[in-house]
């Protein structure tokens, strides 16, 4: 059964179960359409494998076999720009 990753692994934007932006790699790596298209152009940074859109799981069955809570995060080189700046101008270290 797929987990249902709650975010983007890249800009970590929301990614609720019946949101049409979701895409997963074969290992169930989550990202946002906009990651796949123009950071990764439809390869899963993580294995190498392709992305496609995450099914829908209606809410009925949602109910009985609710989505993942865990937020997965990663930082991929690619997904470094994305990702907001403090007023100086650098990254929290945070984000290492
Ligand atoms: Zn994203
Ligand atoms: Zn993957």
């Amino acid at each position: 059964m797929l987990e249902l990753r709650p975010n983007c692994e890249c800009c970590d934007r929301d990614l609720p179960p019946d949101s049409p932006d979701a895409r997963i790699c074969t290992f169930e790596c989550t990202f946002c359409a906009d990651c796949v298209e123009n950071r990764f152009h439809g390869v899963c940074p993580n294995c190498g494998g392709d992305l496609t859109a995450r099914p829908i799981r209606p809410a009925g069955a949602l109910h009985r076999f609710p989505a993942s809570l865990k937020r997965v995060f990663k930082a991929h080189p690619a997904c470094v720009d994305a990702r907001p700046r403090s007023a100086s101008g650098e990254r929290p270290s945070s984000w290492a």
